[in-house]
């Protein structure tokens, strides 16, 4: 299924400044954004890939609705339900509460997940997984190393489960001690606490952001000391395979866990993943929608 997601993404895939595709398939049907955690990438794709559908879309601004006078997410979601949408799209800093919601609505009506806590973002892991393959060709012969704080990142979580799928024989993790994930997690991965041994001759560098909203003030790293010891620059890439790709999901912290140089320059396929995120988000809005019969 991966696999044929990714194929139906790429269909979707036009150069910059090329005619974004356009299609009718999701014609008549109501795809509702809910997102209750920011989101710039993430919100805006979503809408662009039910919009180039040819879906009708909202958003709802979390702030302004119902749930800051108290209604249950549930209750919105039976609002939206009366209100014929038919997808909704979910981010939330809470764990469960896609499935719960899913659980909860009528049969017809489809959950996305937008990104849950820190447990997964399977739209994430996608387009990274879309990215690699375009610039790679295929992921069973790869070196991928995921650097920075895995331990709060649903981003690495999401990666390492697509990674693990298409067969990556060389996964790593890298981080200090302190952002490394439960030791029952990540099983399969190499565990670096360098960058000298977590880059050295990989093919693909994916770095993450520090995700200060899900840490203590006191578990903060100092920005100046991460950067010495983690930050990506172009010195340290230089450990890598010569053709290495830097990926990072945004937002970043450039001189925190990447610098600029390295954010821009000609190893960086980080403005491909974002391209690749609205092809990605049609490929899985068609796959829920596309198969139901009229509306
Ligand atoms: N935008 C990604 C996410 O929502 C990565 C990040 O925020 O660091 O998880």
């Amino acid at each position: 299924m991966i696999e044929q997601l990714l194929d139906r993404a790429q269909s979707y895939v036009r150069p910059i400044g090329a005619q974004p595709p356009a299609s009718r398939l999701l014609a008549g049907r109501t795809v509702a954004n809910l997102f209750t955690e920011p989101s710039t990438r993430t919100r805006v794709s979503f809408e662009l890939a039910a919009k180039r559908l040819g879906a009708d879309v909202v958003n709802l601004e979390v702030q302004l609705s119902s749930r800051v006078k108290g209604e249950s997410m549930l209750d919105t979601v039976y609002t939206l339900q009366s209100l014929h949408v038919d997808v909704m799209v979910i981010r939330d800093a809470e764990t469960g509460v896609p499935a719960t919601v899913a659980a909860n609505v009528a049969p017809h009506v489809s959950i996305l997940s937008a990104g849950e806590a820190h447990v997964s973002h399977p739209t994430q892991g996608l387009l990274d997984a879309l990215t690699v393959r375009q610039h790679k060709g295929r992921l069973d012969n790869l070196s991928i190393s995921i650097v920075g704080d895995i331990r709060h990142s649903r981003v690495a979580r999401s990666a390492y489960h697509v990674f693990s799928a298409l067969g990556v024989p060389d996964l790593r993790i890298v981080a200090p001690p302190a952002l490394m994930p439960e030791p029952g997690e990540f099983s399969g991965c190499s565990r670096h606490t360098t960058l000298e041994s977590g880059l050295k001759d990989t093919d693909v560098v994916m770095m993450l952001r520090i995700q200060k909203e899900r840490m203590a003030q006191a578990e903060l790293p100092d920005a100046d000391r991460y950067f010495a010891n983690y930050g990506l620059t172009s010195e340290r890439l230089s450990t890598a395979r010569r053709d290495a790709i830097v990926m990072h999901p945004q937002p970043m912290n450039r001189g925190i866990e990447i610098a600029s140089d390295v954010a821009d320059g000609p190893s960086s396929a980080i403005r491909d993943q974002v391209r690749n995120g609205v092809a990605v988000r049609m490929a899985v809005l068609a796959e829920v929608m596309g198969s139901r019969g009229a509306p």
